[in-house]
């Protein structure tokens, strides 16, 4: 699929905000830029916040020229249990891989912050030894928590985006740009 200015989907219009060129370049240099602050010694452990996160994160360990890890976490509002029937806040996570590790959360969008503030603070309770977080997206102007975005690409305007991992009702996230409903 490539990135035209205008398409129609299921009877909706959308018009493109980002080129799919124009995030291929931000996260190039943001991946260089995480790799910088990470030293040569480092092994950083990149936490893709699913399901919106899955491209960007995708494509920001591919950018990254040296080791990495790469874990995967749902947030979500219910917990479940692993096979031993244990409680685990998020199944699939071995949050024992983050104790003194620099975590960088990979999250698509911060929003008014309400889920960064949470997962943050959440985190630190499995000790890593330092928690960052790179945002593809923020919107300034709805931030109400008190959230620092560490790598942010782009900042955008008060309006509900898709496309590039993003959904809308489950659909749209394999759109390769960044589009606005009309
Ligand atoms: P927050 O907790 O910061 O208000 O919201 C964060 C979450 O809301 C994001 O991870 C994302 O799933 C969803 N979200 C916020 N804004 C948008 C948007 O413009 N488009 C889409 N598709 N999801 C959004």
């Amino acid at each position: 699929m490539n990135d035209p200015e205008i398409i129609n989907l299921n009877n909706s219009t959308f018009r493109r905000l980002i080129s799919a060129k124009e995030i291929e370049e931000k996260i190039a240099l943001l991946a260089q830029q995480i790799r910088k602050d990470m030293g040569n010694a480092e092994v950083p452990v990149f936490l893709c916040i699913l399901k919106g996160a899955f491209v960007f994160a995708a494509d920001l360990v591919r950018n990254y020229d040296g080791l990495c890890e790469l874990q995967f976490l749902r947030l979500s509002s219910y917990s479940g249990t692993d096979s031993t029937g244990e409680v685990k806040a998020y199944p699939g996570l071995d949050t024992d891989k983050l104790k003194g590790r620099r975590v960088v959360i990979v999250e698509d969008i911060v929003d008014t912050g309400l889920s960064m503030n949470y997962l943050l603070k959440d985190l630190r309770k499995y000790k890593p030894r330092t928690l960052d977080v790179a945002a593809l997206f923020t919107k300034p102007s709805r931030l109400c928590h008190d959230v620092k975005v560490d790598y942010s690409c782009f900042e955008i305007p008060d309006a509900f985006i898709v496309g590039y991992g993003l959904d809308y009702d489950g659909l749209y996230r394999n759109l390769p740009a960044i589009y606005v409903k009309e």
